[in-house]
């Protein structure tokens, strides 16, 4: 099926519209959040802003705000007034956090509180809602008879499946499902179908559970396009890199081809530094056909990530998203330029075609004095290669490769 391009922006927001579609770079997008122990302060609101903003200039082009503090809707509102990028929030949180501040079970939640959240949301401005609507009764069944060694990964999964047990109803955001596309529709908000069931063990993989949700998401997909409502797949979760390929095509087939925006990590034995497995596996998604990628920091699974994580994490998910963007198109023209630029040390130029240039000048500046006035840097010295071929010895100057 023809890919289309979609065009992200409330329809309350002068920002921008981010277009996703076959023509279009990798997107990147950037979890941020106040966390569920927090007594929220106007400082935690700041640090996370502060994230928020270090994202953006390091490109990000999607900020998503995972709030589960008590204070809902404090930071959504700052980002959607100071940023100029589409905000994506899971609205699910927020009813559940308010059903808690009234003292009630997390599942005590009423079809009606589900529905008005998401409704302040689109009125608020917000740009992608996720809906964990793919997770219905009949599969959370098969996940219990399942042996996953992690049966839910997804929070929004775990919010609805506790909803689903405790109260033997179906998913509210599944039975709901096409009264909230007419909130979407007329707010011009862009779904992104929540994947509760993407596996969260390499061990799990790509396994019969998931590709039953993938297709509860196909059926999904086609009835929001049926109303105009912009829509994402999420999905993919932890799974060897063989087999993202895989999933990715038949994520396209089954859901008509529209963007996806997974969150792949191929090891689960590279904690502490999972940046780095997430932006591996990114980079396969990506050169399959992934349209947005999630970046994740070093602190997954470890605990609340910090504004330098953040960073981090921005810069390796930009190397990502730029292999990708080789693989999927042959482009080669900045990476020639930085090879031209590196063959003659033209260290400012360097920085202006690097993905991440102030980073990369610091660094140097670190490692080599006042690097920028020499032709060569702290690793071979005058004996660099580089310089050496060109005939740059100091003592001649040849023209000539075959002088040397
Ligand atoms: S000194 Fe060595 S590492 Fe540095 S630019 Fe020259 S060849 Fe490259």
């Amino acid at each position: 099926l023809e890919k289309k391009e979609i065009s992200i922006a409330n329809r309350k927001r002068k920002i921008a519209p981010l277009k996703i579609g076959p023509d279009t770079p990798t997107r990147i997008v950037v979890n941020i959040g106040l966390g569920a122990n927090q007594k929220t302060t106007l400082k935690d609101i700041e640090i996370e802003m502060e994230k928020a903003k270090v994202a953006v200039k390091k490109g990000a082009d999607i900020i998503a705000d995972l709030s589960i503090s008590k204070d809902v809707g404090l930071l959504r509102k700052r980002l959607l007034k100071e940023l100029d990028v589409p905000i994506s929030t899971v609205p699910l949180y927020d009813t559940c956090i308010e059903t808690l501040k009234k003292g009630k079970k997390i599942f005590d939640f009423s079809r009606k509180d589900v529905i008005e959240t998401i409704r302040e949301h689109a009125e608020e401005g917000v740009d992608i809602i996720t809906l964990h609507s793919a997770l219905t009764k009949e599969l959370l069944q098969l996940v219990k008879k399942d042996e996953r060694v992690i049966p839910i990964p997804s929070r929004g999964g775990a919010f609805i499946a506790c909803f689903m047990n405790r109260r033997h109803e179906e998913n509210p955001l599944y039975e709901e499902f096409d009264d909230i596309l007419e909130i979407l529709r007329e707010h011009r908000v862009t779904l992104s179908l929540g994947s509760a069931l993407r596996p969260g063990s390499v061990a799990d993989g790509f396994d019969s559970v998931y590709l039953r949700e993938i297709m509860v998401q196909g059926e999904l997909v086609r009835r929001a396009r049926k109303k105009n409502v912009p829509t994402i797949v999420e999905g993919v979760g932890h799974m060897s890199i063989g087999v993202i390929p895989i999933c990715i095509q038949i994520i396209k087939q089954i859901c008509q081809n529209v963007p996806i925006r997974p969150m792949p990590i191929s090891t689960d034995v590279g904690i502490g530094n999972d940046h780095v497995s997430g932006a591996i596996a990114s980079a396969m998604a990506a050169t399959y056909g992934a349209d947005i990628i999630c970046s994740i920091t070093r602190c997954e699974h470890l605990g609340f990530p910090r504004v330098e994580d953040i960073a981090e994490s921005v810069s390796a998910y930009k190397i990502a998203a730029h292999i990708a963007d080789i693989a999927k198109n042959n482009d080669l023209a900045i990476d020639r330029q930085m090879s031209i630029a590196r063959s003659k040390r033209k260290w400012r130029e360097m920085w202006r075609l690097a993905l991440d240039g102030e980073f990369a000048c610091k660094l140097q500046k670190k490692l080599s004095n006042s690097v920028e006035e020499k032709s060569y840097c702290s690793m071979c010295g005058p004996l660099c290669a580089l310089k050496l071929v060109a005939g740059e010895n100091g003592t001649r100057r040849s023209k000539n490769r075959d002088d040397l």
